[in-house]
């Protein structure tokens, strides 16, 4: 018998169904109506800011922000290289150069140390992602920024639910982003937001999301805008999800906690760190190998796992060493030890809600008999 267990499924299980229908039904399927409405208000509340602008994934919620930014070719964004290619590329669609800083081994996210030795005389901002639903150090990001004239933008596409400090994460920076992508922890296929406190940039993101149209005058259009808008039909879904997340959340944690326990005692093994100041949110469960500890690589733990009908996902690979940013992140003399280590260590275990005890079980005896190191 060969199980298969994916390592992500969106949780579809409540009035998700009912409420795609009652959009279709009711033909409001395009980005006005009153789930678009209520999304944006409900997600408001969630992460603690002002407003919030629906936009169509999170890769454009990233392209929006630096948008309304203003940011422009010649400008430099520093960002981790640990994160999703997004993150870089939405400074690259602004023709500005994303600058690659290092992560601290203490939250795996942008560390406050090495950020002040990367900026020049072009650096224009900051954005902090909070790396598998963990919190980047906020306050001394926000402030390293407030002292040299930056911005920050907060990247919480992992970090639904998560808080730092006590405040949710996403309401942390000038401006947050979020992504629904299918394998996000609040999904509706594709989609994103961008919150903000400010109201002169909310009116800008939203001139920008809808073509430039002047809000208090129809097909009047004094700047370029975009079409990024987020539709009546997946804000149905995301306010099914929304009513749901403490059941999705729960679920989750219970899966977090399972792996916790049984994972704990095998030797070369790592878990994420979580900072004293941070709740992080459940997305995916990571896992270090150190293969003097465990006896064999990530890599071929991984292959293990996957012959055993186990899918699972390799850490991001580092920014700075793929081909659109290697070359100049090489001419920088970029160094990022803490980043290229967990590049070739770390790894994905399944993570969704309708994971059984049992499956967790399952996967953790395989990690757990596959090391040559363990006593049995
Ligand atoms: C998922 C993700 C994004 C992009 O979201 P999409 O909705 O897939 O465009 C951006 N940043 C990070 C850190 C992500 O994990």
């Amino acid at each position: 018998m060969t199980r298969k267990i994916a390592l992500a499924i969106p949780d579809l299980r409540g009035n998700e169904e009912k409420y795609v229908a009652d959009a279709v039904r009711s033909s409001w399927i395009s980005s006005s109506g009153v789930y678009v409405d209520r999304f944006e208000q409900e997600f408001a509340a969630f992460t603690g800011s002002g407003h919030v602008v629906g936009v169509c994934n999170g890769t454009v919620a990233l392209h929006l922000a630096l948008l309304a930014l203003d940011v422009r070719p010649g400008d430099e964004v520093l960002v981790p290289s640990m994160t999703y290619i997004a993150t870089a590329n939405a400074v690259r669609y602004v023709g500005a150069e994303p600058v690659f800083v290092d992560v601290d081994p203490e939250t795996w996210c942008l560390s406050p140390s090495q950020l002040e030795k990367s900026i020049t005389r072009r650096t224009r901002g900051i954005i902090a992602v909070d790396l598998y639903g963990h919190p980047a150090d906020m306050d001394a990001i926000n402030h390293i920024a407030a002292v040299n004239g930056l911005w920050v933008v907060e990247d919480a596409a992992e970090a639904h639910s998560a808080t730092y400090k006590g405040r949710p994460a996403g309401g942390l920076a000038k401006i947050g982003t979020f992504s629904f992508y299918g394998n996000k922890i609040l999904s509706c296929g594709e989609g994103g937001a961008v919150v903000v406190n400010d109201p002169y940039l909310y009116l800008r993101l939203k001139t920008l999301r809808g073509q430039g149209m002047d809000p208090e005058r129809r097909y009047y259009f004094p700047v370029t805008g975009y079409n990024f808008r987020l539709t009546n039909v997946a804000c149905a879904l995301l306010c099914a999800q929304l009513e749901r997340r403490e059941e999705i959340l729960s679920c989750r944690r219970e899966v977090f906690r399972l792996y916790r326990e049984q994972l704990q005692e095998i030797g070369g093994l790592g878990f994420q760190p979580i900072a004293d100041w941070a709740v992080p949110a459940p997305w995916m469960f990571c896992l270090t190998v150190d293969p003097a500890g465990f006896g064999h690589t990530r890599d071929e733990l991984m292959r293990h796992l996957a012959e055993n009908g186990v899918e699972t996902r390799p850490f991001f690979i580092p920014l700075h060493t793929l081909p659109p940013f290697r070359q100049e992140s090489a001419r920088r003399g970029e160094l990022l030890p803490v980043t290229d280590r967990l590049g070739t260590t770390g790894f994905n275990l399944p993570t969704h809600s309708q994971l059984t005890a049992d499956d967790i079980g399952y996967i953790c005896r395989l990690i757990k008999n596959f090391s040559p190191n363990q006593s049995r």
